[in-house]
């Protein structure tokens, strides 16, 4: 069995954003030259997700809305975890999210059903934070 890691980086100007990083996982599938397997994505940080859905501006705007509604990022002390950080809202937007995904690898593609891409949602963006691929097979 054959395996293969990458760490994938991002830098959001803004707290919190939705990014496609669909492109990157299949350059590492390349990269792997793995044909038949798993393909595991996971943020590597607690306030980030990596989901799969829909690239749609208008869902990504509804995420964003809920997430706010289920978890507001103000007022800051309205968190117990906010002590020393002022990121307690994006600790919970990311369990709802997700941490990681796990897609299978057939023909040397990811096996997606319709529309699925992969996502990386930053919650406490404004610093370097990292997402890691592993892909095993043959
Ligand atoms: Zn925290």
């Amino acid at each position: 069995m054959k395996s293969y890691r990458k760490e994938l980086w991002y830098n959001t100007p803004n707290r919190r954003a939705f990014i496609n990083i669909t492109s990157e996982v299949n350059k590492a599938l390349k990269e792997s030259c793995i044909k038949e397997g798993l393909c595991l994505v996971n943020a590597m940080h607690i306030t980030a997700s990596v989901f799969i859905n829909d690239d749609e501006q208008g869902l990504h705007r509804d995420f964003e809305r809920w997430l706010e509604k289920l978890a507001p990022e103000k007022p800051y002390d309205q968190y117990d975890h906010n002590g020393y950080e002022d990121n307690g809202d994006a600790h919970l937007k990311r369990q709802v999210m997700g941490r990681e995904v796990v897609v299978a690898i057939t023909n040397g593609a990811l096996d997606f059903g319709p529309w699925e891409q992969i996502f990386y949602g930053e919650f406490d963006g404004k610093r370097k934070k990292r997402v890691l691929v592993k892909i095993i097979g043959e």
